[in-house]
């Protein structure tokens, strides 16, 4: 990873949080980079979507794609895990003024690099997905995790260092850098061996079971989110199964399963 790139990152978030007032919604992001040529990236249409795009269908000399994480601060997961039926209205507007930091983070990113010469695109953060099939043509958290920044949890959210409560967001490019390595552990406790399944408890909406995710039943409840809180923009999200579990807010570890993902 390129370190200007990383400064730059950190700067948005700062500027951000003192323009808008909302320094307490994002931890300082996490970068990674894929290698456009991934052979991993191939297997995205029969894992994500057949239509899912490749780095060269964004831009035809990619190199490299550019995958952040921006973690959602404790007290956010916190207030979304109180609030009993709906998500919690400071989770609906955090992703709100969220998708608005990714695209101007996006941005910034796209402008340092090309002010070095290399050409970048960047990607929706939201919204890119099939509205029938609920699957993504662009799939950042699939997209992350070639780029090394996690595994998945049984909640199908990403797991990072930075746990996974937070938003991700990436660009192509035809800036060359070093591919991060991938994890090589699981770092979910139920993947890994361990004891938890946290996340199915949380899931109230009959939408996250051990060993099956109803992903209609999932977005039905977003959509329910979205119609609480007709006066905001589109929000539709939930997240409760991944807000104060072991894994909102960093790798997790308990006494039970020990060290965090060793297989
Ligand atoms: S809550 Fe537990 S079982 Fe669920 S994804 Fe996180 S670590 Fe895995
Ligand atoms: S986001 Fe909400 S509805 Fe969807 S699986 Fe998680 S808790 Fe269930």
């Amino acid at each position: 990873m390129l370190k200007w790139l990383g400064e730059e990152a950190n700067q948005v978030i700062g500027e951000w949080g003192r323009e808008t007032g909302r320094e307490d919604l994002w931890h300082e992001p996490l970068l990674a980079v894929a290698a456009a040529d991934d052979p991993l990236f191939s297997r995205l249409g029969s894992v994500v979507a057949p239509d899912h795009a490749m780095p060269r269908d964004l831009l035809a000399g990619a190199r490299s794609v550019l995958v952040f994480f921006i973690p959602f601060t404790e007290r956010l997961a916190r207030e979304n895990d109180g609030e009993r039926e709906f998500a919690a209205r400071s989770w609906a507007e955090a992703y709100v003024v969220t998708n608005r930091l990714i695209q101007t983070m996006s941005e910034r990113l796209k402008t340092s690099i090309e002010e070095r010469g290399f050409d970048a695109a960047i990607t929706p953060a939201t919204h890119n997905f099939d509205e029938e099939r609920l699957v993504s043509g662009w799939s950042h958290k699939h997209i992350g995790f070639i780029a090394g920044l996690g595994t998945f949890g049984c909640h199908h959210w990403l797991i990072t260092r930075a746990g996974c409560c937070g938003r991700l967001g990436s660009l192509v490019t035809s800036l060359p850098m070093a591919p991060t390595p991938r994890p090589g552990i699981e770092y979910c406790l139920l993947k890994a061996g361990g004891k938890c399944g946290a996340c199915y408890r949380k899931c109230r909406y009959q939408a996250l079971f051990p060993h099956r995710f109803d992903r209609q039943a999932c977005y039905r409840q977003c959509l329910v989110n979205d119609a609480h809180y007709a006066e905001l923009p589109l929000v539709d999200v939930c997240g409760k199964c991944g807000c104060m579990v072991p894994c909102s807010h960093g790798i997790p570890r308990t006494p039970e399963a020990g060290q965090p993902g060793e297989r």
